[in-house]
């Protein structure tokens, strides 16, 4: 795929498994037949909601999802000891770096850690052509829509243009995590889609 064909090559090299998909059905239907009877975690992620993976992965797994649970934390801590591990970044660059921001840490701390397995599902709509272009983007764009989307009280989020680095109680970009490669002990799987998913 023309698109991904230099970020490929360089999330191989870094020693990652890569999957490019045209669609998200796609990605969705080989997700669901990669995984099967396990444990699995997700990550808060619009696009793993847009993708309907958490419907279709519970049908033959036990998944523990914060977004989807009565007792979100009760969720975030079963997912933490899942054998899987899904979500997706906020900005990938095409260099291979692999960036998160996160609020709680949950999601960013089980990309590091814990699983036999770790499965990252990044659409298009996530690459920059540099790390300190995809940062630019997690912080400026992801932060932004995420903020705003939770209704929380940013300047972000009252104006949607761009990250104010704030303050406030509300803020939800607390720790940022920058993959150079797959954690050692770990297996990491990168799906690449060719479709605008997630913010
Ligand atoms: S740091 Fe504050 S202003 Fe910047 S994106 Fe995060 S919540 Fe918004």
């Amino acid at each position: 795929m023309k698109i991904f064909e230099t970020v490929e090559q360089n999330l191989k090299a870094r020693g990652y498994c890569v999957r490019t998909f045209a669609t998200a059905e796609e990605a969705a239907a080989y997700l669901d037949s990669a995984i099967d009877g396990k444990t699995v975690g997700f990550g808060g992620s619009v696009t793993l909601d847009a993708m309907g993976l958490y419907n279709l992965l519970s049908r033959h797994n036990t998944v523990a999802w914060h977004w989807k649970s009565d007792d979100p934390n009760a969720a975030r801590k079963s997912a933490q000891a899942a054998q899987i591990y899904l979500a997706s970044a906020n900005g990938l660059a095409e260099t291979g770096e692999i960036l998160n921001i996160d609020g709680a840490g949950n999601r960013v701390a089980s990309t590091l850690f814990g699983h036999e397995k770790v499965y990252f599902v990044i659409g298009r709509n996530k690459l920059a052509p540099t790390c300190e272009e995809a940062l630019w983007r997690a912080r400026n764009i992801a932060g932004p829509q995420n903020a705003r989307r939770l209704g929380k009280k940013t300047p972000c989020a009252v104006k949607g243009d761009r990250c104010y680095d704030c303050k406030s109680p509300d803020r939800i970009c607390r720790g940022l995590v920058t993959l150079w490669g797959p954690m050692m002990g770990m297996e990491t799987e990168v799906i690449l889609v060719d479709q605008d998913l997630g913010m």
